[in-house]
């Protein structure tokens, strides 16, 4: 595990808690709950030439919806529906893998090179919203995130 601040790998255990020793950020454990109380995540990532790549995961009761867009390029939408253990293994990359409930906020985001991601979750009747922004100075959990996004972004014929 590395520090989602600083991307250290100096993690020290303090009671029950994680701590990174570089930056002193307290590193939560919360994934697996995140994963599971996640309703809806949206990422926008704009390039340098304007372009914008949106992609939306959202699940409602028991069905599963993906839909991957960038309006300069494609006439529509890409649309289709997920199975739930699709959806499950996406959440399961986004927070037990690139710790997205982690991240620090970026400075505001340009107009171009830039990213941002929401993500709603719902639990016991509960909301809450988790918003993450940044340009291209990406945080230490990129890689992951986008290894996670990229084949979807891929299958609606889209690369960036
Ligand atoms: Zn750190």
């Amino acid at each position: 595990m590395k520090c989602p601040k600083c991307g250290s790998k100096e993690i020290v255990a303090e009671k029950s808690e994680y701590k990174c020793a570089q930056c002193g950020k307290k590193v939560l454990t919360l994934g697996a709950e995140c994963a599971k109380a996640a309703v809806s995540v949206r990422f926008t990532f704009r390039n340098m030439f304007g372009r914008s790549f949106i992609l939306l995961a959202e699940r409602s009761g028991d069905t599963y919806r993906l839909t991957v867009d960038c309006p300069q390029k494609m006439p529509e939408e890409y649309v289709r529906k997920m199975t739930a253990g699709e959806w499950d293994k996406l959440m399961d990359k986004l927070f037990c893998k690139a710790f997205l409930h982690e991240w620090e906020n970026g400075p505001q985001p340009l107009a171009e090179n830039s990213w941002d991601i929401t993500v709603n979750f719902e639990l016991d009747g509960k909301n809450d919203v988790l918003t993450r922004c940044g340009n291209s100075d990406f945080p230490p959990y990129w890689k992951e995130f986008m290894s996670a996004v990229r084949p979807l972004f891929k299958e609606a014929g889209l690369k960036f």
